[in-house]
């Protein structure tokens, strides 16, 4: 079955009584090309075990599951699982897993569902839940890399060079762990129903260690946030807001011997400038 043909896709979801969810993110791939390309994208090989968020009707998995050892796939939606029982029936090497994403410990799924393979994740995100699973995939789970289909706009701030005015404390926070690229744009008219704004394709690939090195990671996380709380005003003052028990002479201070203007904006650090300064910092305590 073509599960990018739109009429193949609208009789095989009226079949099972399935009607589109906005609340869950549901803008299907209506070009054969581009789940290839996604796919493709991956780099996954028959050492890799994927996981995949939100199949919908399969598109990406079918191309995933020819490439792949195996695909584990977790869909929200109980009214696509017996849609994917019939899309994926060709395809043995693809495991189903019903569930939110958000709410399944990731790292037991791997290791128990895709043992021996070196776990990946590929995907068509739903919108919703950009940031808590980037956040979730990067932070602790074994994933050597995670090749996702999202929003244009935040795939250009999640792959902005350190300390472009692009970028963000979460930009930022997921180039701690991983190196992102922007691969390619996916315009709007190759989904169903077609969303209002255009995707990209982001790749991250796992550092073999984080891009600096921190005595105390939970304190530079906290520069580093603190830096972004207030985005209008200098660094100093952000950090003055974020972090009260410090002196704002004693911040002023830390971002001088830094080599920072004083009146530089969160936005224009890099990794190694929060590395430097929450160490500096971490001195005066
Ligand atoms: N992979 C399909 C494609 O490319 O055509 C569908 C992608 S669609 C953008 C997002 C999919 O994620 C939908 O199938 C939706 O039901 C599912 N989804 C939404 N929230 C989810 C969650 N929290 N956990 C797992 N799947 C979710």
């Amino acid at each position: 079955m073509n599960l990018c043909n739109q009429d193949s896709i609208r009789a095989l979801l009226g079949r099972h009584g399935f009607h589109f969810s906005k609340s869950m993110g549901q803008n299907f791939l209506i070009d054969p090309a581009v789940p290839a390309a996604i796919a493709a994208a991956s780099q996954a090989d028959g050492n890799c075990g994927v996981l995949e968020i939100g199949p919908g009707a399969g598109a990406l998995t079918a191309e995933l599951a020819q490439r792949a050892g195996k695909v584990v796939s977790v869909e929200l939606d109980g009214a696509l699982l017996p849609v994917l029982a019939e899309t994926m029936a060709p395809f043995p090497n693809v495991e189903i897993v019903p569930g939110d994403v958000l709410k399944l410990d990731l790292e037991a799924l791997a290791a128990g569902k895709l043992a021996g393979l070196t776990p990946i994740v590929c995907a068509n995100l739903p919108y919703n839940i950009t940031t808590p699973v980037l956040t979730k995939l990067v932070g602790s789970a074994p994933f050597r890399s995670v090749t996702v289909l999202l929003q244009k706009e935040v795939a250009r701030r999640l792959a902005a060079p350190q300390g472009s005015p692009e970028g963000g404390a979460f930009s930022l926070y997921l180039q701690y762990y991983m190196e992102t690229s922007l691969l390619f744009e996916v315009p709007r008219e190759k989904f169903f129903p077609s969303p209002k704004v255009d995707s990209a394709v982001l790749r991250c690939v796992r550092r073999e260690r984080p891009a600096v090195e921190t005595a105390d990671e939970a304190f530079f996380f906290r520069v580093l946030r603190g830096a972004f709380l207030l985005r209008r005003k200098t660094l100093v003052n952000s950090l003055a807001s974020a972090l009260p028990e410090w002196e704002k002479s004693r911040i002023q201070e830390a971002v001088a011997a830094c080599g920072l203007p004083e009146g530089v904006r969160g936005e224009r650090l890099a990794l190694a400038d929060f590395a430097r300064l929450s160490a500096l910092l971490a001195e005066g305590r």
